[in-house]
């Protein structure tokens, strides 16, 4: 008799996007032709960089004749992008890392998804809450997990973001084994600063941890004191794995090209007390379950780094950080609270009611999408996020609406 992972059965139906939907749809059925603004989502509105798009062409020409096509590629990525990477992403920054480091990808989403499947079933889990969901749930589909009980799963260590703390957890008092940090914040927008940082750094290395660090968000940062990556602070290198993505910083989302950074110093243990590298055991992993990114992406990726790259990439970066510096700067006179917005794309403002209700009270008097912060965990009820990708002419029109019904 074929049996299913029963793990999966005690997964949260993944609620929240769909009941957006469903909630748009019943307000546009009732409002034909009503206008509706969406900043609700994550995603990236505006073209790939045009230094991009040129690799791009030229590199699908090349697959266009027999003497420069190309097949099967390495899995962990062709040299050239991972020199890129490891040049100006952390030697230019002070982060010793190498280029056969690198694992290039088709995505962060799906790498801080399968890493979880390179360590031991019964290991102990930390998760920030509010939280992007994939951290939790594939922990939850792999048995790492007890039941849901009271809208929080047993044997996870939580990790509250509140304005208490300033939306940076501080360290649990129990030992975790696995700890996920994502900084600048999906869904807080807030970072995180260096000494703060070195904590987790130090508490992973006194506890022979190891840190899941996502800075998918790394290139919003402004102010030049915060860290870009978790191997800027010292001893970093053998107790993390930083992830990255091509999607928000280029636009890659619906292009599909990010990496995960493995330094060879990073060490996991066995039942027996023995030593091995994490760099081989993903290196195996990807090897056998993954076949490499499309030889086009890779180039159009590579591009970013050039000189036309860099200068589009930071126009277009800061496109998406002036309307966040519009979305605070409008939503704070109103007597609103907001996270975020100075070093990341989202603004996580505090509603004074439930999060739901603000969501309905934006949709049905302003025509504007949001995203309710109870979705994203416990801590995120009495928040919502705005998103600062779309048309700084969409976000202007927006805010007004918003002001309107707010003031
Ligand atoms: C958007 C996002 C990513 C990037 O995902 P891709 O699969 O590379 O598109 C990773 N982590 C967080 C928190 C994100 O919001």
């Amino acid at each position: 008799m074929i049996r299913i992972n029963e793990n999966y059965l005690k997964l949260r139906p993944s609620y929240l996007f769909s009941e957006i939907s469903r909630r748009v749809a019943a307000f546009q059925e009732a409002h034909p032709g009503k206008d509706i603004i969406r900043l609700g989502i994550g995603d990236v509105t505006r073209a790939l960089p045009k230094a991009c798009i040129d690799a791009f062409h030229l590199a699908v020409d090349e697959m266009a004749s027999d003497s420069t096509f190309k097949g099967y590629g390495p899995e962990q990525g062709y040299a050239f992008l991972r020199e890129k990477i490891a040049r100006y992403d952390y030697r230019s920054r002070g982060a010793e890392i190498h280029a056969d480091e690198i694992f290039v990808s088709d995505g962060a989403k799906s790498d801080t998804a399968n890493i979880q499947e390179i360590f031991s079933g019964d290991i102990l889990i930390a998760i920030p809450d509010p939280v992007y969901p994939v951290y939790l749930d594939t922990n939850v589909m792999a048995g790492r997990s007890g039941d849901l009980g009271d809208g929080r799963y047993k044997n996870i260590i939580y990790l509250d973001s509140t304005a208490e703390n300033g939306f940076v957890p501080g360290l649990p008092k129990e030992k975790a084994d696995l700890i996920y940090l994502c900084f600048p914040n999906n869904p807080t927008g807030a970072v995180i600063p260096k000494d703060m940082l070195k904590q987790w750094v130090d508490y992973a290395r006194h506890n022979k941890a190891l840190i899941l660090y996502d800075a998918a968000y790394e290139a919003f940062i402004k102010d030049g004191s915060l860290p870009r990556s978790i191997y800027e602070l010292e001893g970093a290198r053998e107790v993390a794995i930083e992830f990255r993505s091509f999607s928000k910083t280029a636009g890659f989302t619906g292009t599909r090209c990010a990496y995960t950074v493995v330094p060879k110093s990073c060490m996991a243990y066995d039942s027996a007390g023995g030593t091995h590298s994490l760099h081989s055991f993903w290196n195996r992993r990807q090897a056998t379950k993954f076949n490499g990114v499309s030889y086009p992406v890779q180039k159009a990726a590579e591009a970013v780094y050039s000189d036309e790259g860099r200068a589009q990439v930071k126009e277009l970066i800061g496109y998406y950080m002036n309307n966040a510096s519009l979305i605070r700067a409008r939503m704070q006179p109103l007597g609103y609270t907001c996270t975020g917005g100075e070093n990341s794309p989202y603004i996580w403002v505090k509603t004074l009611m439930d999060s739901w209700d603000f969501f309905d009270m934006l949709l049905n008097k302003a025509g504007v999408v949001c995203t309710p912060g109870s979705g994203f965990g416990r801590c995120g009820q009495g928040y919502i996020r705005i998103s600062a990708f779309n048309s700084h002419e969409n976000v202007e029109r927006a805010i007004d609406r918003i002001e309107q019904v707010l003031k």
